[in-house]
């Protein structure tokens, strides 16, 4: 198979049509098999379920070639199983967990031209995703469905070296007690932009919202979880029931106990005690961890202590560990790493 002649590690996050994409219906109580097409357009009503109620959730994850040249995923029966969680909340039939992996497996290996090569830093991005396709104009959930699942290559995310970023306190809410901030639902995302704009106005990369009952509990940012350092070297993370688990961070808190041998502890972190952390960081699929050396809270600057420049060691080693085990330079622990050609 002869790679696209595409400048690899000069690929930014952006959108990248590949040749095939994943598709199937529900229609009458249950989903077709599905299958690989072509087209990357999607024709639905005007009235469809998505577009007039925003009935949709989605997932992201990556496929990378590791060093003997195979292509494989990262966990993805947990998205599989993350994408079932936030179809249920918002009346969306199900994906089985072997149709998703189907879907995955043969969507990548048909696009294995555009799998990013080993040492690149750039992967293959895949987002599988749920609609409400058929018409619905009473608010009601739509009466028919569409599973799609495309992929993209995407770049390496520090491009021009690690860089931590700047974050505000944002005015805003994410996610509502109750709500729907542990599920990935477009919603969430179609809501933060507002947010996310003015913070991007003011010079900071992303905003940190608090638990929105009390304002006083971290919750996380537009897209990522929390990960904080304490002064000797524990690792604490907030525990809320609204804001998305992260497969990053529950992989992130695995690796640190059981690779790294660091204390871990999940619990409600108030935002009165951050300036006492010595490292914080962000994690998720695109960066695993980006470190963050700032945070605002309306002029009062929080200064993490391990500054502007670099990563911190107790964050660096942790995500060195991580993608080490992704890219097949360490050994995963059983089950991890999905073999997919
Ligand atoms: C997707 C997402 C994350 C990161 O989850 P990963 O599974 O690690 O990619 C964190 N927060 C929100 C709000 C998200 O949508």
């Amino acid at each position: 198979m002869e790679k696209k002649n595409i400048n690899w590690s000069e690929l930014g996050f952006g959108y990248t049509p590949t040749d095939y994409r994943f598709m199937a219906e529900w229609k009458d109580g249950s989903w077709d098999e599905g299958a690989l097409i072509s087209d990357s357009n999607v024709t639905i009503s005007e009235c469809a379920g998505v577009l007039q109620y925003a009935q949709t959730c989605f997932e992201g994850l990556k496929a990378y070639t590791q060093k003997d040249g195979s292509i494989v995923t990262f966990r993805p029966d947990l998205n599989a199983e993350r994408l079932q969680r936030s179809a249920r909340r918002l009346l969306i039939p199900e994906i089985s967990t072997e149709m998703f992996l189907r879907a995955l497996d043969e969507t990548v290996k048909a696009n294995a031209a555009w799998v990013p090569p080993y040492g690149t830093g750039a992967t293959l991005y895949v987002r599988p995703f749920l609609f409400g396709s058929g018409p619905i104009l009473g608010v009601a959930p739509a009466p028919y469905f569409q599973f799609r699942l495309f992929c993209s290559p995407v770049g390496p995310y520090f491009k021009g070296g690690i860089k931590p970023i700047r974050i505000c306190i944002s005015d805003y809410d994410r996610a509502a007690p109750h709500g729907t901030g542990d599920i990935k639902a477009g919603l969430n995302y179609a809501m933060s932009l507002y947010a996310g704009d003015l913070a991007h106005k003011n010079g900071f990369s992303e905003n940190m919202f608090l638990d929105a009952a009390t304002r006083t509990y971290v919750e996380e940012t537009g897209g990522a979880n929390f990960l904080f350092v304490t002064k000797d070297g524990k690792i604490v993370t907030p525990k809320s029931s609204t804001i998305l688990p992260s497969i990053t961070r529950r992989s992130l808190v695995y690796v640190a106990e059981k690779y790294l041998g660091i204390e871990v502890i999940e619990r409600p972190v108030p935002f009165e005690e951050v300036s006492e952390f010595s490292e914080v960081g962000v994690c998720g699929t695109a960066a695993v961890i980006s470190p963050v050396g700032e945070i605002d809270d309306h002029g009062r600057k929080i200064m993490v202590p391990s500054g502007m420049d670099q990563f911190g060691p107790v964050l660096g080693k942790l995500r060195e560990t991580l993608t080490g085990i992704q890219n097949g330079d360490i050994e995963a622990p059983e089950g991890w790493i999905r073999k997919i050609c």
